[in-house]
């Protein structure tokens, strides 16, 4: 039987209308296609970096992940590195998360805190989640991630914080299982102090080597800011390629937790 064109697409109009699933069902297969998450993990709060990954991100209407030194905009704050980079205060949080985006506890003041005792290390949390309560709009400590300092955590920190935060970010591997109810853990790579975008490749073809999984990848600062820092221009390639790519979901770590862990 000859078709025109016209006959054909009156027929698979009349085929799709036909076949139209409720919107339930609809909306499990959409999710069903997301076998694939990639979160970039942007540490310290650097200024100028932060204002300018948020952008990037914007661009394909996605949210970036950054996680930030809860006393940084205080006077007596003395940064363990790069102490020449400006940072971010709470003015520009709350302006971020009003756009979207996610910004999470990275520490009271950047200590290793492997190297403190667990009251002490305890008390710095502490502190932490009390800045992030005080100053950061709608801030829920349930719903947060805390991000290790250097992804230093203790096997006694990490029984602890589960009863303060919705879970925790450390050191251990960026591959992670698909999020799931109950996951307190999450574990990341990183990698400096040069340019770490070849480690994020790698990384990347690992994840979607998989069937399925959840990558979490510790960067810093964009350009010349900060630790293990990638190109803007790098950054806009690479979140290009990802979002056409029909499994990979490209979330914040809380916004993947809510999202997916049910
Ligand atoms: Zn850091």
């Amino acid at each position: 039987m000859h078709h025109t064109r016209r006959d054909f697409i009156t027929t698979a109009g009349t085929m799709a209308t036909t076949l139209a699933l409720p919107n339930w069902m609809r909306a499990a297969d959409k999710h069903h296609k997301k076998r694939h998450i990639v979160t970039l993990s942007f540490d310290d709060g650097f200024k100028k970096s932060s204002i300018k990954t948020a952008e990037i991100y914007e661009k394909y209407e996605l949210s970036a992940c950054i996680n930030v030194v809860a006393s940084a905009h205080m006077k007596e704050f003395r940064p363990p590195d790069y102490p020449s980079v400006l940072r971010g205060d709470f003015g520009l949080w709350n302006e971020l998360k009003s756009r979207g985006h996610e910004v999470m506890p990275h520490s009271y003041k950047h200590a290793n805190l492997r190297q403190l005792s667990f009251e002490e290390a305890r008390g710095l949390i502490r502190r932490c989640l009390d800045v992030f309560a005080k100053e950061f709009k709608g801030f829920d400590a349930k719903k947060a991630i805390y991000n290790f300092a250097y992804n230093a955590s203790t096997p006694e920190l990490e029984r602890w914080l589960p009863t303060q935060v919705r879970a925790f970010r450390t050191g251990g591997g960026a591959i992670n299982r698909w999020p799931h109810k109950g996951q307190t853990k999450l574990t990341c790579t990183s990698f400096g102090p040069g340019n770490c975008e070849h480690a994020i490749d790698r990384e990347i073809d690992k994840l979607l080597a998989l069937e399925s999984g959840w990558m979490i990848f510790n960067t810093h600062g964009l350009d010349d800011e900060g630790w293990g820092p990638i190109r803007a221009t790098y950054l806009d390639r690479l979140l290009q390629r990802l979002v056409e790519i029909e499994s990979v979901d490209v979330l914040p770590a809380g916004v993947a937790l809510l999202k997916y862990a049910k």
